[in-house]
Order: C-alpha cells, then sequence, then structure tokens
C-alpha cells in the first residue's frame, strides 16, 4: 500500500491527484510533499489529508464557474453591441 506523500504523515494512502491540481491547496494549507515525483505528478494522499485538499478544490472550481458566468455576461453584452452596429 502507497503512503501519504505529505510530510510527516504516515497514513495510507487513499487518493491519488495531479501534483499540479492540488499544489495551491498545499500551499494554502501550510503542507508539502514528502518528495517531488516528477515522473509520475501524481501526489497520494491519505484521507484526512485528501479531505483537507478537496475542500479547496472545490472552491477553486466554484470560482471557475463563476468567472464562465461572467464571460457569458459579456459575450451577451458585446453581440447586442454588434446587433447595434448592424
Ligand atoms: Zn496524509
Amino acid at each position: 500500500m502507497a503512503k501519504c506523500d505529505v510530510t510527516d504523515c504516515e497514513k495510507t494512502a487513499e487518493r491519488s491527484l495531479p501534483e499540479e491540481k492540488i499544489a495551491d491547496a498545499l500551499k494554502k494549507e501550510g503542507l508539502k510533499l514528502a518528495k517531488a515525483k516528477h515522473r509520475s505528478r501524481r501526489a497520494n494522499l491519505c484521507k484526512d489529508h485528501y479531505r483537507v485538499i478537496k475542500k479547496h478544490l472545490k472552491k477553486a472550481s466554484k470560482i471557475e464557474r463563476m468567472r464562465c458566468r461572467v464571460i457569458k455576461k459579456h459575450q451577451k453584452k458585446s453581440s447586442k453591441i454588434e446587433r447595434m452596429r448592424l
């Protein structure tokens, strides 16, 4: 069984996530991965750390969705302008 990649964590890993995806979340929590695994680019996380990281991932995706909505609004507005111009 793989172990959690977070420094000083000895728990069994239950999930693995791409390192780049969780990098920000780790930083926010003040966590570090024990070793950079450049080959696999995936970090193993125990149940506890996964829960902590997931919290941040959810928040990020919510912001992403909000950003999409704003962009859509802008697109509508610009198409209206486009029509007015025509
Ligand atoms: Zn852990």
